[in-house]
């Protein structure tokens, strides 16, 4: 398959490859077809040019950015394998083998699961379908929305019966809002506004409980969503309403109190309080949606402390729970600091969902550095090559996946196993999001309220893709070409249908002191780290914007000042020898046991003024896939030393001890890859006395 660099080689072949070369009668005809929105074609695939973002209606205070569209942005090169590999692994077969969400799901009309499951497997399998264009995946998706739509009870109640629950209702909706931006299906409004009159009579004497009270910020983004289509002022009423019966995470956070690893003893799980306050308030997935409430909120509320809120829940987070894969331990309740704990696979795309919607909102660079960190390295770490199985907890420091209870806080013996269903069957519905969701938030709009000059597009976060927008009624196209994350240089041409003036922001990473960024091959004055780059020009059909961020290596301190190795986003580990072992066939696909074949205990030997001078960097092209173990697109080599030591026990590496380390034994020079090709790995790493 042809890689967009390869692909579009030459500005004629990129104009061919979207549909804008020809002869010079036809290229008008063609640009006025782009602003005119009909559909013009793109390889073998047609697209309605999609509108513009919509802005916040008063008295909704504004965004910053907001998302565009969905339908905007198409992925390309190792971003479009990524997805493919998806949907052709179990995200696209999972109704085939997995009755949960099979024909007899409740949200289909049957008598089998009827909570959660379908809801989820509906929010990632409706963006994927529509990003890939694939008509399979597109008619699964299909039936769950038009049973939805098409069995509303006439009080306004949606979803099946047999539950009355508030949960799984807002998954369900942020299903539908994405299903009616990519077709425009008018049902969805219609539906929307009778099940929110609904539940805004019913909610005051049938309250959010358990998991809907800790998720209630996730239903008024739904709220909010539709408002902005609408402007129906009882919306208003039920977004304060939700958040006066929804669970206050900004007291959690403003005086943060869970500072250290969650027993079940402290829970009293074992007397069955699964559901009590304490465990829902420590509770990972909880957390990590959670982190999208004050920026949501303060939509409504128009506070700016509530808009700073999640970079004070992201900091306490990471103070006392983070680890050096971007996330924060939960397995599943908040675990400390000890790179042995787990994350659990919900809570990886739920955190990413809040930080592109935050980011959104907010316009702070650092949540799109802490989004990608997640999306390169936590999520890809989590599935096997081919997505046909994924973990529920991941873990930084993972040297076995085997049946075991060491180290799980209150989890179960398969949490760590590559298979279907390991340990809770939520994350096989629910991790389809992560990728679709992430490709959907690369570029966005930003604009101010009432001044439609000022509109423009933001490079949120950097993968391969392509975006098609419109500005003040004017088509644009954009086109990046990268192999970001794994190589630093990227390339942006920019098209719009006319000449016209608007900002374009760049976000410039905090690692990313001294990227060059030049327009036509002028070089821009040097952007800050932690900030947007803004070019504000009249920009014209085949405009080059070329970023060159600087990929230098660099060290971060965890656990017992452990270090870890970090280039880019990317955060690299020591890739420990693997032997797989099948469990057992589990429907379509199997699940598995990974063992090391090797030893994994080392200790590295770092220059102590510039550790990163220790490490050498090999770059190649990218293979068949972005995160396959025997082909990464860079690696590291360092000087390390065994530490005998440091062991394993049932199935977990024991704590790190205290950096630094004496070392006796001899210095060998190991390979690190990046973390999420890395299934058993170490990240991080004790450093030798030196
Ligand atoms: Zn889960």
């Amino acid at each position: 398959m042809l890689l967009p660099s390869q692909a579009f080689a030459t500005r004629r072949h990129f104009l061919s490859g979207v549909g804008l070369f020809g002869l010079a009668s036809t290229l008008p005809t063609n640009l006025l077809s782009l602003a005119s929105g009909r559909t013009v074609p793109v390889g073998s695939q047609s697209h309605a040019v999609p509108g513009s973002a919509i802005k916040n209606r008063a008295p909704l205070a504004p965004s910053v950015f907001h998302l565009l569209p969905l339908g905007s942005i198409r992925a390309h090169g190792w971003l479009d394998q990524q997805l493919r590999t998806q949907a052709n692994g179990l995200s696209g077969h999972l109704d085939e083998t997995w009755p949960d969400v099979g024909p007899n799901s409740g949200w289909l009309g049957g008598s089998g699961e009827s909570w959660e499951r379908g809801p989820y497997f509906l929010d990632g399998i409706v963006p994927l379908a529509y990003l890939l264009n694939d008509s399979i995946l597109k008619t699964k998706a299909q039936r769950f929305v038009d049973w939805t739509l098409d069995h509303q009870a006439a009080n306004g109640m949606i979803g099946p019966a047999s539950n009355n629950d508030w949960w799984p209702r807002i998954v369900i909706l942020k299903a539908l809002t994405q299903y009616q931006e990519l077709t425009g299906d008018q049902r969805v409004i219609s539906v929307m506004e009778k099940y929110f009159q609904y539940q805004l009579a019913v909610l005051p004497s049938r309250p959010l409980r358990d998991w809907g009270r800790f998720r209630w910020q996730d239903e008024l983004l739904s709220v909010i969503w539709l408002y902005n289509r609408t402007g129906s002022a009882p919306l208003i009423d039920l977004a304060h309403l939700l958040h006066k019966q929804g669970y206050d995470w900004m007291a959690q956070y403003a005086n943060f109190q869970y500072k250290s690893r969650i027993t079940r003893e402290y829970l009293k799980l074992n007397a069955g309080n699964g559901l009590d306050d304490l465990a829902l308030a420590t509770h990972g997935v909880n957390n990590g949606q959670a982190i999208k409430t004050g920026p949501v909120w303060s939509l409504v509320s128009g506070s700016l402390a509530d808009r700073s809120a999640a970079l004070k829940m992201i900091s306490e987070l990471n103070r006392y729970h983070g680890l050096p894969n971007g996330m924060f331990s939960c397995d599943e309740h908040l675990a400390g600091l000890d790179p042995s704990q787990g994350s659990e696979l919900c809570t990886v795309v739920e955190y990413m969902f809040s930080l592109e919607q935050s980011l959104a909102i907010t316009g702070d660079p650092s949540l799109g550095d802490r989004l990608e960190q997640l999306a390169f390295n936590a999520l890809p770490g989590a599935f096997t090559d081919d997505m046909w199985a994924h973990q529920y907890n991941q873990e930084p420091n993972q040297v076995e996946c085997s049946l075991h209870h060491k180290p799980w806080v209150t989890d179960g013996p398969e949490s760590n196993l590559y298979g279907l269903e390991p340990n809770f069957g939520c994350c096989t519905a629910n991790f389809s999001q992560g990728w679709p969701k992430f490709t959907n938030s690369l570029f966005m709009f930003c604009g101010v309220q009432d001044n439609d000059r000022q509109d423009g597009i933001v490079a949120a976060a950097y993968a391969p893709c392509e975006v098609r927008t419109s500005l003040r009624g004017t088509a644009v196209h954009v086109l990046e070409e990268t192999n970001y994350p794994f190589h630093g240089r990227v390339q942006l041409t920019i098209n719009p249908a006319t000449p016209m003036s608007f900002p374009l922001l760049l976000r410039i990473p905090a690692w990313a002191a001294g990227t060059s960024i030049s327009v036509n091959g002028q070089s821009l004055p040097s952007p800050t780290a932690a900030s947007f780059a803004r070019i504000e020009r009249t920009w014209k059909l085949g405009d080059r914007v070329e970023i060159a961020f600087p990929m230098a290596t660099r060290t971060s301190r965890w656990f017992h000042d452990s270090i870890a190795v970090e280039r880019g986003p990317l955060v690299f580990s020591y890739g420990i020898g693997e032997d797989w072992v099948k469990l057992r066939d589990h429907g379509m696909t199997a699940d598995w046991q990974v063992f090391p074949t090797g030893q994994w205990n080392y200790a590295l030997s770092l220059d102590s003024e510039f550790p990163a001078k220790s490490l050498e960097v090999t770059e190649t092209e990218i293979g068949e896939g972005p995160f396959m173990r025997y082909h990464t697109p860079v690696q590291l080599s360092v000087k390390a030393r065994k530490l005998n030591e440091w062991r394993a026990d049932d199935g977990a590496a024991n704590p790190l001890p205290q950096s630094p380390v004496a070392d006796d034994q001899p210095e060998e020079t190991i390979t690190l890859i990046p973390y999420g090709a890395a299934k058993l790995r170490i990240t991080a790493f004790p450093r030798c006395k030196t």
